[in-house]
């Protein structure tokens, strides 16, 4: 269930209804078979609950349509457990979205982004771009679970207004230097992955223009003897952007308003948001190359959420460069962990 933020562990007193219904239902389907179903066996079940003390709202037997199922139930499937807890959970995981401001709601969906997540499944693994502290971990975990508020009131710090998401506002000594880290781990990983293809020659911080100096972060170009060649081949440039910074504000309002009229739900209008957010920053990087692009530079800017969400053409980016799946997915999670070390540390420094 960690694809809905959570941590993967379920209630037991949520879930139990899920596993008494499923349960009694796939008996049912047994005792059919076997020809002893009848509305009897389901009722004398549910009195001898009553009896026994069960409270109604748990005496599940009772709570079942009549035993003995029409024909166009006997042709429907069981429902699992599975199942069941999933429809709950979506239904659940709805209203906490309906319920959460909207910067948080923003910053939540963000974080539970499948990159966002994924450094979740790999905490035990230990490869050259996956090594999280103790402390670390305890921040990543405070983030995720929306625990991260230093204060309540202003930031002892700056001054500003204490949220959720401030350490990623609060400006501080280190912040730069976390900021660096961050991009040049999602860099290093990017240029490893993509270089993995023989096919392909693969340079990092390459010059793009000898006019001005400008340099990109990785360069693709076909290796010697090949032929392999796509439009996505080039310069590319990594940005990783924070989504609730004021300057992306009018972006992300005018997108919230395009998708309420959609009528979506809370998560389809907030992932619009978050995509008109990183547009801004794919937008703000043509300019800055325009000149190398005017003089036939083939670039592409890349650009990924600080919580995770990648921009349309990043994921093309990454399909298109990278098809071997596992490949893929080994980077996205070098990806998560540089995104989510960078998080714990920006709420350190923020602390402190
Ligand atoms: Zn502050």
């Amino acid at each position: 269930m960690s694809k809905f933020g959570g941590l993967g562990v379920l209630s037991h007193v949520e879930t139990r209804e899920h596993a008494y219904l499923a349960s009694i239902e796939t008996s049912r389907e047994i005792l059919k078979r076997s020809g002893l179903n009848s509305d009897n066996t389901v009722q004398e079940l549910g009195e001898q609950q009553a009896q026994a003390g069960v409270p109604e709202e748990r005496n599940f037997y009772r709570r079942l349509e009549p035993a003995m199922p029409t024909v166009a139930e006997e042709q429907q499937r069981v429902v699992s457990q599975k199942t069941r807890t999933m429809a709950d959970m979506q239904k659940k995981y709805d209203e906490f979205l309906e319920a959460l401001p909207p910067d948080i709601r923003l910053a939540f969906v963000d974080m539970t982004s499948r990159i966002g997540m994924a450094w979740l499944h790999a905490m035990s693994t230990n490869g050259k771009y996956r090594h999280l502290t103790d402390s670390q971990i305890t921040n990543a975990v405070n983030i995720q679970t929306l625990s991260s508020q230093v204060s309540e009131g202003l930031c002892p710090k700056c001054g500003e207004v204490d949220s959720l998401m401030h350490f990623e506002a609060c400006p501080n000594t280190s912040k730069q230097l976390i900021w660096n880290h961050r991009h040049n781990y999602v860099r290093d990983s990017t240029a490893a992955a993509l270089s993995k293809d023989k096919k392909k020659q693969v340079s990092k911080e390459p010059h793009i223009n000898h006019n001005n100096n400008q340099r990109g972060d990785i360069r693709v170009e076909v290796a010697a003897g090949e032929h392999e060649d796509n439009d996505y081949f080039g310069f590319v440039d990594i940005t990783v952007k924070a989504v609730l910074g004021v300057h992306t504000e009018q972006a992300r309002a005018d997108a919230r308003a395009a998708a309420e009229l959609l009528n979506h739900g809370k998560l389809k209008n907030t992932r619009a948001e978050i995509e008109a957010a990183l547009q801004l920053g794919a937008e703000a990087k043509r300019r800055t190359y325009r000149e190398a692009i005017a003089q036939g530079a083939r670039f592409r800017p890349l650009v990924i959420s600080s919580g995770g969400t990648l921009h349309k053409e990043f994921y093309e980016y990454l399909k298109a460069m990278i098809p071997d799946p596992q490949v893929r997915s080994n980077l996205c999670t070098d990806v998560s962990i540089a995104l989510v070390r960078a998080r714990a540390e920006l709420l350190s420094a923020r602390a402190r």
